[in-house]
C-alpha cells in the first residue's frame, strides 16, 4: 500500500522554553515511523508561530535549517490557539494525506501517534486523542472542564468528552473544514459535525514540558462561552421556556387569588398590584424568547455552514 504523508501541526505562542525539546521529540517520532515504513519520508512537522514575542520564531527557523522534515509558518500577529491551528491545517493540508494537530508543550502523549496512523490507514478519517484522566491538571481546571462538557451536552452540542485538540484529520476532512466560513471557529465542535469515519485513541495527559499555560482564566472562559454560543440556540430557547413557565404560574396564582376573592379572604390592592406584574413579566419573557428563536434562525443562516459532505461515491 502507498505510505501516507503525515504532517504534524503545532501552534506555538511564546514557547521558547519547550520548542527545542518538542521539535527533537517529534522529529524522533517521525524518523522512527519513516524507518518502520509506516509513513512516507516526505512526512513533516510544521510549527505555527502565533505572533510570539519571544525567541519562538528564531528557534523554529534554526530547527527547519537543521532538520529536513521541519517547517515553519509565522502568523502576522497573535490570533489565538484555534485560529493558529486552523491556519496550520489549511496551509498544509495539500502537502499531506493526513495532519495531526498537537500542542507545542507536548502535554499530549506522542506515542499514540502510531496508533492514530494505523487507524487512519484502516480508513478512519478523524482520530481523536482522548485523555484517560486529568491527574496533571489542577483541581480547578479539572472541574471547570468537567462542568463545561456537561453544560455543552445539555446545550445539545456534540463534543468528544475529554478531547482537546490532539487529533488526526484526513485530507478530505480538512477540505470539508475549509468550507466552514465562520469567524468564531470552535474546532472541537466543528469536526464532529463533519462526519465520515471517526475513531478514538486514549492516552494520559502529561505535565507541560516547561513554561506556563498560555490559557489564562479569562481566555478559558471566553473559549467556553464561544463554544456554547457558536453551537447552540439553547440559551434563547431557555428564555422562551422561562417566560412560558412564569405565565403558567401566573395563571395558577390568578385562580388562587380569585378563589380568595370569592371566599372574602384577601388583602385589598394586592391582587391588582401583583398579578399584572407576573402576567406582564411572563408575557414579555415569552415574547423575547420568540424573537430570540427567530434571531437563532438568522444566526444559523448567517453562518452558512455546509449542510453535507459526500463520503463515498460509486461510479
Ligand atoms: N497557543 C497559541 N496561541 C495562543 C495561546 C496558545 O498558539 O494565543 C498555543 C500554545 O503555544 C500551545 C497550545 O496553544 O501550544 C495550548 O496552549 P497551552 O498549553 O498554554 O494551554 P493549556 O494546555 O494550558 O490548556
Ligand atoms: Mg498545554
Amino acid at each position: 500500500m502507498h505510505k501516507p504523508i503525515l504532517g504534524i501541526i503545532s501552534p506555538c505562542y511564546n514557547e521558547e522554553l519547550v520548542l527545542n525539546q518538542t521539535s527533537m521529540q517529534l522529529n524522533t517520532i517521525i524518523k522512527d515511523l519513516i524507518s518502520k515504513n509506516i509513513i512516507s519520508e516526505n512526512s513533516f512537522i510544521a510549527f505555527i508561530d502565533d505572533g510570539s514575542v519571544d525567541n519562538t520564531w528564531k528557534i523554529i527557523k534554526d530547527n527547519s535549517n537543521n532538520f529536513t522534515n521541519i517547517k515553519g509558518l509565522k502568523l502576522a500577529k497573535n490570533v489565538g490557539h484555534q485560529n493558529a491551528l486552523l491556519a496550520g491545517l489549511l496551509t498544509y493540508k495539500n502537502e499531506a494525506d493526513a495532519l495531526i494537530s498537537i500542542d507545542a508543550d507536548l502535554q499530549d502523549d506522542i506515542s499514540v501517534i502510531e496508533e492514530m496512523i494505523s487507524k487512519f490507514s484502516q480508513g478512519t478519517d478523524v482520530v481523536y486523542g482522548v485523555r484517560k484522566e486529568r491527574k496533571t491538571d489542577s483541581f480547578f481546571k479539572r472541574n471547570t472542564a468537567l462542568l463545561f462538557y456537561k453544560l455543552m451536552k445539555k446545550m445539545r452540542v456534540n463534543l468528544v468528552y475529554n478531547h482537546a485538540d490532539f487529533r488526526l484529520c484526513s485530507k478530505r476532512v480538512l477540505n470539508a473544514l475549509e468550507e466552514y466560513g465562520e469567524v468564531n471557529l470552535f474546532l472541537r465542535g466543528i469536526i464532529p459535525t463533519i462526519g465520515f469515519n471517526q475513531g478514538v485513541v486514549y492516552y494520559d495527559r502529561l505535565e507541560r514540558l516547561a513554561g506556563k499555560s498560555k490559557y489564562s482564566f479569562l481566555k478559558m472562559m471566553s473559549f467556553a462561552w464561544n463554544g456554547i454560543t457558536s453551537f447552540s440556540n439553547y440559551p434563547l430557547r431557555l428564555v422562551t421556556i422561562i417566560g412560558f413557565v412564569i405565565f403558567f404560574l401566573c395563571l395558577i396564582m390568578s385562580a388562587y387569588a380569585l378563589f380568595g376573592l370569592y371566599t372574602g379572604n384577601y388583602v385589598p390592592g394586592w391582587l391588582s398590584t401583583v398579578l399584572p406584574m407576573y402576567f406582564l413579566g411572563g408575557v414579555q419573557l415569552f415574547c423575547f424568547g420568540i424573537i430570540g428563536e427567530y434571531i437563532g434562525k438568522i444566526y444559523s443562516e448567517v453562518k452558512k455552514r455546509p449542510r453535507y459532505f459526500i463520503d463515498k461515491k460509486i461510479d
